[in-house]
């Protein structure tokens, strides 16, 4: 059984260093972006996009030449635990699902999934296990075509010099940077040097 590229054994090896802990969403991903793989055309430039913010595009990040950088990866916040890979031109892809009728045959996956159980209850080697033993058995796939107008990044365009930070920015977001609009996150700023 592999995944990507890589064998099982190794996928979670690159999780956990890459992902920072075995999170059980990301082996999940796995599958579904493995299946995904298969289904899709051989040889063929694709883009992705993840239907979830959590867990499932660092899935897509280890396994495809998709990144969020490189703009091949899209993230839409639907809270949906779905990836589809799509050809770049024409928009035709395969969408794989977490199915929840199929997650239901596998309880510990499944209590995992809508947090049935306290954290203390689980059983984390049976869900492992489970996540394993199921792997595209919880999957559904669908053909789907993609309007890729829709998806497509928006251009930066012409930039100027913030007045308040003096840094670079779009000039789109109006007379100064957003930061400097009051969209920062930091509350303290110091000057260090190199
Ligand atoms: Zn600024």
């Amino acid at each position: 059984m592999n995944i990507g590229s890589y064998s099982y054994d190794e996928y979670v090896h690159v999780v956990e260093s890459f992902h920072g802990s075995l999170a059980p969403g990301l082996l999940i991903g796995g599958f579904i972006v493995d299946l995904a793989l298969k289904k899709l055309p051989h040889g063929e430039f694709f883009d992705a996009i993840c239907e979830t913010e959590i867990c499932l595009p660092d899935a897509v990040q280890l396994l495809t030449p998709c990144t969020i950088g490189n703009g091949w990866l899209r993230v839409l916040d639907f809270g949906r635990f779905a990836v589809t890979l799509y050809e770049k031109t024409g928009g035709e892809g395969v969408r794989v699902y977490l199915d929840m009728e199929k997650l239901n045959a596998w309880d510990e996956v499944n209590s995992w999934y809508w947090k049935l159980k306290k954290k203390p209850e689980q059983d984390y080697q049976l869900l492992l296990s489970q996540i394993r033993e199921a792997g595209y058995g919880m999957l559904s796939v669908q053909r789907v075509r993609v309007e890729p107008e829709k998806l497509r990044r928006e251009k930066l365009g012409a930039s100027a010099v913030c007045p308040e930070c003096g840094e670079a920015y779009p000039t789109k977001h109006g007379n100064r940077c957003r930061a400097c609009q009051g969209e920062s996150p930091y509350i303290e700023v110091t000057s260090t040097l190199l």
